[in-house]
């Protein structure tokens, strides 16, 4: 595995084009795209890296596996009455379905949807209590008690979150929210800006990658049942209208953000953390998607076949 993966760190460096970084999210555009790291954390424990794996990123919409997760664990099958579980074929931050649903948002990682999930885990608290809450998840799955919020990413996306807001305002207009707009979207916010590195990610993952259990410290998550679906939404769901290529090329349940971080995994064997900040025209790490890739085809792991 450290062969497999030092060969990829390599092939991945010596690419000249890694894509453009996030720019809509001011503190974003200043990463250097010129880094890539990935991380595969196997279900017998062992761990190992490559690349820039201890730098930590925003690891934005990858957040949402894990505020999805923590939904679930508070409400149980009662979230699908306010979300979907269909890829949506749209942009991660498009409007245009929700018209069309009534404000239902297609599925819990497209933005609607996992502001839909930051409302309904909020239950009346305070932001500050939720994102404890979150957080203190995160750094159990990941463990590691040092991940944190960078507030600097999460202010430059609140100054800049104009499009997020208006997805907000205009799914309480169907009378959904019961939480106030604007500390939904700080959650959100704040909850998309935690900060990690790729061996985080990839230790985070590792429940979903063994029915539930983290093999390291052999307690119980979530459910088998809840981790196989959470991995189906991952493998339909994860990487917005670029869902369908990524299982086309990669074929793992997978969870992109725009900071270039993915977080991948191949049940019953891995879970993968891989980042590299330039993104693709979809909004996914391109560099990422192709160390995937040929991480998959090496392995055997794609869950469609070998080649
Ligand atoms: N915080 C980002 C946004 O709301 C998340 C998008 C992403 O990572 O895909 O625009």
């Amino acid at each position: 595995m450290q062969s497999i993966i030092d060969e990829i760190a390599r092939d991945m460096m010596a690419i000249e084009n890694k894509g453009e970084v996030a720019s809509y999210i001011p503190q974003l555009a200043k990463v250097d795209p010129n880094q890539f790291a990935i991380s595969v954390a196997l279900t017998n424990g062992e761990v190992y890296q490559a690349g820039c794996a201890d730098t930590l990123f925003s690891i934005q919409s990858i957040s949402k596996v894990f505020t999805l997760t923590l939904a679930l664990g508070k409400l149980g099958d009662n979230i699908w009455h306010r979300v979907g579980r269909e890829p949506s074929g749209d942009p991660f931050n498009s409007i245009v379905q929700l018209e069309h649903e009534h404000g239902k948002p297609r599925n819990p990682f497209i933005n609607a949807g996992a502001i839909t999930i930051a409302d309904l885990i909020m239950q009346g608290h305070a932001p500050k209590e939720v994102l404890a809450e979150i957080l203190h998840f995160i750094r159990y799955v990941a463990d590691d008690d040092s991940i944190a919020i960078d507030e600097k990413v999460a202010h430059s996306e609140l100054k800049t979150g104009a499009r997020n807001a208006s997805l907000a305002h205009f799914m309480a207009s169907f009378g959904h929210f019961e939480n106030p707009v604007e500390k939904v979207l700080g959650t959100y916010f704040h909850h998309c800006s935690i900060a990690m590195n790729t061996t985080n990610l990839a230790k985070a993952g590792l429940f979903l990658a063994n029915n539930g259990v983290n093999p390291v410290t052999g307690y119980t998550v979530v459910s088998a049942q809840r981790a196989k679906r959470i991995n189906a939404l991952m493998l339909m769901c994860g990487h917005y209208d670029g869902s369908g290529e990524f299982a086309f090329r990669v074929g793992l349940p997978g969870k992109s953000g725009v900071g270039g971080g993915i977080l991948a995994v191949a049940p019953g064997k891995a879970s993968i953390g891989v980042w590299s900040p330039g993104l693709d025209k979809i909004g996914n790490s391109k560099l990422g998607t192709m160390a995937l890739e040929l991480l998959a085809n090496k392995t055997g792991w794609s869950i469609f076949g070998k080649e």
